[in-house]
């Protein structure tokens, strides 16, 4: 399944050690802002630990898709299932319980500016989880450490280079032992020399043993890292293949359309 230069016995060797997992089920899910739908009725099982790149052109509603298993957005209509349980609308200390269980890693980093970067960890861990300051620090030294960053600790984000700072974020999104993480075009928002430094961090975390969802135009790392290439656009999910499938025949038109422009 997993092909090219990243075998699984080569990123044993990279820093993450077993992480938990769990499925995810979209079961005609709908989505709308206002009266315009952007999801249009999605079904899509994800299995524990599965690795899916979710691809499709700029609006095609792939940011709305993956925020909506953390309720960043909520849906209107079907449901989303973790580990085969609805996880519904949730408030309070059900919601946080949700998004310790679901990291989400953001194209803007997201990182206070204000807090060094182990704090951005920390006081996550303290305030939201309930940790010991103590516990919580050595906690995101840990994380820092992981993914290489552990000198830049007590440096701040305005001090950080961009791929820098998505490792933090990166990072911060594994605090609470999720079993689950969203990337939303993590690198989209990188000069090109620091695409490399989160990628490597990310093929890491994919060999984890993590269930793993990313919105990304590096094809090239969907081909490489995805178990599994699902291929959206309008709101709808148009193909789902393994990537050599997808990337050497593209059954829908429309995907065939969308890699002749990104390819
Ligand atoms: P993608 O991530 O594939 O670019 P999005 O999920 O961000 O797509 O957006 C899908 C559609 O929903 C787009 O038409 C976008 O303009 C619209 N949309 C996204 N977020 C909002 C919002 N908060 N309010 C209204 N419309 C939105
Ligand atoms: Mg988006």
């Amino acid at each position: 399944m997993l092909s090219g230069l990243f075998s699984r016995s080569a990123a044993r060797a990279a820093d993450f050690s077993h992480l938990d997992q769990a499925s995810v089920e979209f079961r005609e899910v709908v989505k709308r802002y206002g009266d315009h739908p952007v999801l249009k009725g999605i079904n899509l099982s994800i299995a524990p630990g599965e690795v899916v790149a979710i691809l499709g052109p700029s609006g095609s509603g792939k940011s709305t898709l993956i925020r909506l298993i953390n309720q960043l957005e909520s849906l209107n209509g079907g449901e989303i299932l973790i580990d085969g349980k609805p996880t519904g609308k949730l408030t309070g200390t059900a919601l946080r319980q949700l998004r310790s269980r679901v990291g989400f890693v953001f194209q803007q980093f997201n990182l206070y500016a204000h807090l060094t970067a182990s704090q951005n960890i920390s006081l996550a861990l303290e305030h939201v989880h309930g940790w010991k300051a103590p516990q919580a620090q050595e906690r995101a030294l840990t994380l820092l450490d992981k993914v290489g960053m552990v000198e830049k600790a007590e440096h701040y984000p305005a001090e950080l280079s961009g791929g820098q700072q998505q490792r933090v974020a990166i990072a911060r999104a594994l605090a609470s032992s999720p079993q689950i993480i969203l990337f939303d075009e993590p690198t989209s928002a990188l000069d090109p020399e620091m695409i490399g430094e989160v990628l490597q961090v990310m093929k890491a975390l994919a060999h984890s043993g993590i269930t793993m969802i990313v919105v990304t135009h590096e094809m090239q790392f969907a081909r490489e890292i995805a178990d599994r290439v699902v291929f959206i656009d309008g709101g709808q999910i148009l193909e789902t293949a393994p990537p050599e499938q997808f990337f050497r025949h593209p059954e829908h038109p429309r995907a065939r359309q969308f890699l002749q422009k990104v390819l």
